[in-house]
This record gives C-alpha cells, sequence and structure tokens, in this order.
C-alpha cells in the first residue's frame, strides 16, 4: 500500500517556517500584502480565492480581494493591475484565471510588475525560471517539487513523467524537475501509448483534469504519485485524475485529492508573497 503524501501537514509547517520571516519583517516595519484580482462568477474560482484569503489568516499577512464584474472590459482590468503594481501596501497580487473569455489573457498578465507576479506567470519569470535564475516560481509545481522531497526520495536521474503541459502546471513543473537532474517526459493529449510511457516514471505527476484517469496500469510499483487534478465524479464528489484506490495498491507514495497538491499551492503562494516583501529589504 502506497504511503500517503499529506499535502496539508507539509502546507503546515512551510507556514509555520514563514511565521519567523514575516516577524522579522514587522520588526523592519513591513506587512507582507496579497492582493487577488477577481473577475466574474466561476464558481470554482470563489472557493480557490476563499481559500487563498483564508490562509492569510493567523499569518500577519495583510490581504484584499477586488471583485469585479462579470463584464469588466480588459481596459478596466489592466487599470486594476496598474494601481497594484503602484500600491506600496501590496507587494504581489494575482489575477484569478480563467478570465472571461472577451478578455485577452496574457495580455492582463503581461501588465503585472514582475517583482509582484506572485504566481510567477509573468514571462519574464517564466524566462527566469527556464534560465535556472532566481524569481517567483509557479505556486503548483513548486509545492510539488516540495511534496516529492518530503517522501525522502532522491530525484536527482529520476524517470520523471508530467502528463500535463499547461503553461501554469505541466511546462514549468518539467522545467523544476530538470533543474532536480531528473530526466523528464512531457505527456499530452497528442501522447501515443501514453500507460506504457508513464509505467517507466519514478516520480508520475498527473496534471490532466480528467476524473480518475490514472489507473494501477500506468504505474511502475514503488513509484512516487503526484494528482495534481480537481474534478468532479458522476456524485459530484471531489476527486483528482488518479483513481486512488487503484492506484495505492501499486505506489509507493501517492497525494490524495483533497490534502495534497492543493494546501501546498496555497503555501507557496504566501511565501512569494513573503519573498516579494522581503525583496523591500535588499
Ligand atoms: P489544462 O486543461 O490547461 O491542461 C491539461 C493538460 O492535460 C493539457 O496539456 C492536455 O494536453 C493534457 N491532456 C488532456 N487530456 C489528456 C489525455 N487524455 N491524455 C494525456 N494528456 C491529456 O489544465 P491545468 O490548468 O494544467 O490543470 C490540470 C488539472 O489540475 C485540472 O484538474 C486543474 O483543476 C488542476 N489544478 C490543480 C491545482 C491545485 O492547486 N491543486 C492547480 C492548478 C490546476
Amino acid at each position: 500500500m502506497a504511503a500517503i503524501i499529506d499535502g496539508s501537514a507539509a502546507a503546515t509547517q512551510t507556514k509555520d517556517e514563514l511565521k519567523q520571516r514575516i516577524s522579522d519583517l514587522a520588526s523592519h516595519g513591513i506587512v507582507p500584502g496579497l492582493c487577488v484580482i477577481l473577475v466574474g462568477n466561476n464558481p470554482a474560482s470563489h472557493v480557490y480565492v476563499k481559500n487563498k484569503e483564508k490562509a492569510c489568516q493567523n499569518m500577519n499577512i495583510y490581504s484584499q480581494v477586488l471583485r469585479m464584474p462579470e463584464e469588466s472590459s480588459e481596459a478596466e482590468i489592466v487599470n486594476k493591475v496598474e494601481e497594484l503594481n503602484r500600491n506600496p501596501k501590496i507587494h504581489g497580487f494575482l489575477v484569478q484565471l480563467p478570465l472571461p473569455s472577451h478578455v485577452n489573457t496574457q495580455r492582463v498578465m503581461n501588465t503585472i510588475l514582475p517583482a509582484k507576479d506572485v504566481d510567477g506567470f509573468h514571462p519574464i519569470n517564466l524566462g527566469h525560471l527556464l534560465m535556472g535564475e532566481a524569481g517567483p516560481v509557479p505556486c503548483t509545481p513548486a509545492g510539488i517539487i516540495h511534496l516529492i522531497k518530503t517522501t525522502g526520495v532522491t530525484i536527482a536521474g529520476k524517470e520523471a513523467v508530467v502528463i500535463g503541459r499547461s503553461n501554469i502546471v505541466g511546462k514549468p513543473l518539467a522545467l523544476l524537475l530538470l533543474r532536480e537532474n531528473a530526466t523528464v517526459t512531457v505527456c499530452h493529449s497528442h501522447t501515443q501509448n501514453l500507460a506504457a510511457v508513464a509505467q517507466r516514471a519514478d516520480i508520475l505527476v498527473a496534471a490532466i483534469g480528467k476524473a480518475r484517469m490514472i489507473k494501477r496500469s500506468f504505474v511502475k510499483p514503488g513509484a512516487v504519485v503526484i494528482d495534481v487534478g480537481i474534478n468532479k465524479d458522476e456524485n459530484n464528489k471531489l476527486c483528482g485524475d488518479v483513481d486512488f484506490t487503484d492506484v495505492s495498491e501499486v505506489a509507493g507514495y501517492l497525494t490524495p485529492v483533497p490534502g495534497g497538491v492543493g494546501p501546498m499551492t496555497i503555501a507557496m503562494l504566501l511565501r512569494n508573497t513573503v519573498e516579494a516583501a522581503r525583496a523591500q529589504l535588499l
């Protein structure tokens, strides 16, 4: 039976470590400030933003949510971004995705000041990631690397297979795994013989968005399996991309959904915010 990787416990530990850095900042009169721009009524986005707000409580992080109506124009959203770029109380902010379809998402993201880009999605920050330079790293991939490390399994030299090539999870994660010296394969919707490729993985990450698609036939015995997916099954129950019950019988380590990657993603957002605030001291 797989050992369960407890993302909630790992997130609590990361937040406890951050508290020391936050109190160091307080001694310099700095309270880290995080803002989320939330446009429209996407129900999942509202849940994520609520979780982000909750996480800031008891952390001495100033948090703010700017809610904008669904029909907001691209120019209105860009104006808000530019206000936040100038706001000295806000050290980091993000625009919750997805944006309404009439808005050019990339154009909005490109206006975020890279130093305040706590999601790490600005092309300049993604460029830093590609080059192995310092800068904010996208939260979900950063959290995944942290979770893999909690198992004690060495990443260097291992076969890592990432299923999914989105700009927010799959691609940046592949770069981080390369940085950790894994041998990395990225799979996607055009990949042939997916189960056979996935079976090579010592570290398998599913970031697909398809409920319980990954079965035991995809998993090498003893592998570390990280489930990024957040889906609703046919009974409207929250589940990941991995069939937890089936895969737990062959994997060495496995993240649950909920309680795996999700809490760690939020902890990394707080870490990026604190780092953005600490940059003021340099
Ligand atoms: P996306 O839709 O942008 O990308 C999905 C990827 O899966 C694509 O690259 C696509 O090629 C690939 N794919 C689709 N069908 C496939 C198939 N049959 N075989 C192989 N590959 C296939 O999604 P995303 O934004 O990367 O998110 C993926 C999942 O992770 C979603 O369920 C999302 O809700 C979840 N997510 C969770 C967190 C978290 O904090 N836990 C953060 C981000 C995303």
